[in-house]
């Protein structure tokens, strides 16, 4: 496992994302998709290709040219975005939908590729009966497979939203021990990140103290957190539209020596789950090194989840850690590993890394300590 000790800290700071070659990687996929053009809907992989931000945009990938449509509200933007990512495409501004415009766009495309993931019932109907005469194709993961593999503009801003959360959490864990709610420890972490330059959150901050750890997504409530307490604190932040993805288990004052037990062994664990992380194995490996340990101890049932998941654009992405996962592990793929265990009425434990794969191992994006006392080396 290699550590870098030097993350940058600062968005503003990160390299430019050149996107020039995205456009022209999917055209090459065209092909075994059995498309002759593809409509890209879905916002996370819009931006993945053309670098635009907004909540309006769509793309029509053709063999030889490429159109992005928005409308009135993102013109100058999306100008300003595309041909900072170095993409080459025309852009259309639509007075109308910009679905209606791609549309038109691709009358007397044969094959015209959907996104089946993310085109709803309602938009399928719309294309089948209105907007196109040729055969609709329905396409899974056209997209999502060029965004498997992060290049090192992606793995830095990754990089950079891990640093950003492990800061706030050093500067805020002390709190614990000053018997905040669940729900205010929760928002001073988030204003440490936002602080500290990140775009949003990543997912919603799960704070969940004593009996509320045995619920893996349990929301912050009003609850004190409380002497004898385990803490699960899951949590995240956003940079250029890339996530960080992180879990700390702490101890609040004396908590016994089952509750001490159970951290020490999900702790092992998912030490086993990161060491087993590298290029060529599959993913399904790196569940069972967790699973095999917290099974032998006892706690099989009570590891309630998968292992972990791809994290970039989306919080939750391909490729997924679980026992049932088929993917092998490449070299540039980002991933968690976060093992836990809950067990109702008593209290959860549950530690979450996020790592980049590299060819002999893994590189640990997430570095806070993993020390359970909230006031250790901070
Ligand atoms: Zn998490
Ligand atoms: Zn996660």
């Amino acid at each position: 496992m290699t550590e870098h000790a030097t993350p940058t800290l600062d968005p503003s700071e990160l390299p430019p994302m050149d996107r020039s070659m995205r456009i022209p990687a999917l055209r090459e996929r065209l092909g075994e998709l059995g498309v002759d053009a593809l409509v890209v809907s879905e916002l996370a992989n819009v931006r993945y290709l053309s670098g635009f931000t907004g909540s309006s945009g769509m793309l029509l990938v053709g063999p030889h040219e490429a159109l992005f449509v928005t409308d009135g509200r993102y013109a100058t933007q999306s100008e300003q975005e595309l041909s900072a990512a170095g993409v080459e495409a025309a852009i259309e501004v639509s007075t109308e939908s910009p679905e209606v415009a791609i549309a038109r766009a691709a009358e007397g495309v044969a094959r015209l590729g959907l996104e089946a993931d993310s085109v709803s019932w309602s938009a399928q109907r719309r294309w089948s009966s209105e907007l196109h005469h040729g055969e609709l194709v329905a396409t899974t993961a056209a997209v999502e497979a060029l965004r498997l593999v992060k290049d090192p503009t992606e793995v830095a801003r990754i990089r950079c939203a891990c640093a950003i959360a492990d800061e706030a959490l050093r500067e805020v864990a002390p709190r614990l021990l000053a018997a905040p709610t669940e729900r205010e420890f929760a928002l001073e972490l988030e204003a440490a990140m936002m602080r500290r330059g990140a775009d949003d959150l990543s997912f919603d901050t799960i704070v969940a103290a004593g009996p509320n750890g045995a619920r893996p997504h349990h929301q912050p409530s009003g609850r004190p957190i409380a002497e004898g307490d385990l803490v699960v604190v899951d949590f995240g932040a956003l940079v250029d539209g890339y996530h960080s993805d992180m879990t700390r288990t702490f101890t609040v004052g004396e908590v016994g020596p089952e509750r001490t037990a159970m951290f020490d062994v999900v702790a092992e664990a998912q030490q086993a789950g990161v060491d087993a992380v590298a290029a060529g194995v599959p993913a399904a490996e790196v569940d069972l090194a967790c699973r095999e340990l917290l099974e032998d101890a006892g706690f099989g049932e009570a590891f309630l989840h998968g292992t972990g998941h791809g994290v970039g654009l989306d919080i939750h992405e391909e490729p997924r850690v679980s026992s049932r996962s088929t993917a092998t592990l490449r070299p540039g793929h980002v991933v968690t590993v976060e093992p836990g265990v809950y067990l109702p009425e008593f209290g959860g434990v549950r530690i979450e890394d996020t790592v980049v794969v590299l060819e002999d191992g893994c590189e640990r994006l997430t570095l806070a300590p993993k020390d359970p006392d909230p006031a250790a080396g901070r």
